[in-house]
């Protein structure tokens, strides 16, 4: 089976390929361009490359696409809602079901109702509400734009789908009334849910994150544009242009990052991307740094921190050194990996 996305999600294509699936990207090009800024929609699926591999291995070959909204590892890059309509229709036409990672849903809303025309005045609860008429399903993880510590669910519209995963939520989760989460989580999530929906609050969540972006590109360090919803994200390539790929450039500059300034940061380069099944490395094309801002926690203060210490260490760039590997995990490598400094 192929999987067809809008780039891959770590964990998410993992868990594709561990059920013997073939993930596809079929994100547009721009995405992969950390320059391109004017590209208001990021995330979009090319239709053309998404056509293509119905074509190449016939619909009964993609049991769904998978569509993040918006794109984590794009640099939180929206879709728009034209392209979520379109990608529904040719899904339709072939029997494929279109299937959401709603982890970041309503910071995508929000870019909808900022960027695409006809919804300027639209709450974001009707935004979203659209967005998910264009879906069978969708898997969410409630520690971001749910606004909790923990959790997570699947929705289908489809009630044999939905039997055949409550059997799997029995035998590794718990009851599907619970999911493997306690009452309080529960409780939580359907609140954070509601709140996330204000627009005074989601505005200000991604109007900080732009704030910190616009600072750091004023300082002169080069960031990944246009700034996404929940993170801005370093260009280590252009940061560290004397490190080659295979010297991890992204995982060297999370390191330096903290060393100097104690801010904790996320690699997404060749680390993150991991090994295809032959054991080769994938080389994404892009090396970025995820400084990502949890919701409700920062005041500007703490991001002018954040943006003042990189632009130091910016300043000092070429005596940062490459990493190499001391311990890599078999799968997942970024979350628990152990490098030197070469
Ligand atoms: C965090 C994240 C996930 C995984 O969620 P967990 O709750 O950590 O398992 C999946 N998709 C995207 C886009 C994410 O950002």
């Amino acid at each position: 089976m192929y999987i067809p996305g809008n780039m891959y999600f770590t964990t998410t294509r993992a868990h594709q390929e561990l059920n013997g699936g073939t993930f596809v990207d079929v994100i547009i090009d721009e995405a992969h361009d950390p320059r391109r800024e004017d590209v208001p929609f990021k995330g979009n699926v090319d239709l053309k490359k998404y056509a293509a591999l119905i074509d190449r291995v016939g619909p009964s070959k993609i049991p769904y696409i998978s569509v993040a909204v918006t794109v984590n590892m794009a640099g939180g890059q929206p879709v728009s809602m034209q392209n979520l309509r379109e990608v529904k229709r040719l899904s339709e036409k072939h029997g494929i079901k279109v299937i959401f990672d709603a982890t970041r849903c309503v910071e995508n809303a929000y870019f909808i109702k900022k960027r695409e025309a006809g919804y300027g005045d639209k709450s974001i609860a009707e935004i979203v509400k659209e967005m998910f008429s264009y879906a069978d399903g969708c898997t969410m993880s409630g520690k971001k734009d749910g606004i909790v510590n923990m959790g997570g669910f699947l929705a289908v519209n489809d009630e044999e789908l939905y039997r055949q995963a409550s059997a799997l939520v029995v035998l590794f989760e718990g009851m599907p009334s619970y999911g493997g989460m306690t009452g309080r989580d529960m409780e939580a999530f359907a609140r954070g849910l509601r709140e996330s929906m204000d627009y005074a609050y989601i505005r200000h969540r991604v109007e900080q994150v732009a704030a910190f972006g616009a600072r750091l590109d004023e300082l002169g360090v080069p960031i990944v544009k246009p700034v996404g919803g929940h993170a801005v994200f370093i260009d280590a390539k252009a940061f560290l242009p004397h490190l080659t790929q295979d010297q991890l450039p992204a995982q060297a500059l999370a390191a330096a990052i903290y060393e100097h300034s104690g801010v904790r940061s996320m690699e997404r380069g060749i680390v993150s991307a991991g090994r295809d099944r032959e054991g080769r490395d994938y080389r994404p094309q892009l090396e970025l740094v995820r400084l990502a801002v949890p919701r409700r926690v920062y005041t500007m203060a703490h991001l002018e921190y954040a943006a003042t210490s990189i632009a130091e260490l910016y300043e000092r760039r070429s005596e940062i050194r490459g990493l190499q590997w001391v311990y890599e995990p078999p799968v997942l490598r970024f979350f628990t990996g152990r490098f030197k400094r070469i």
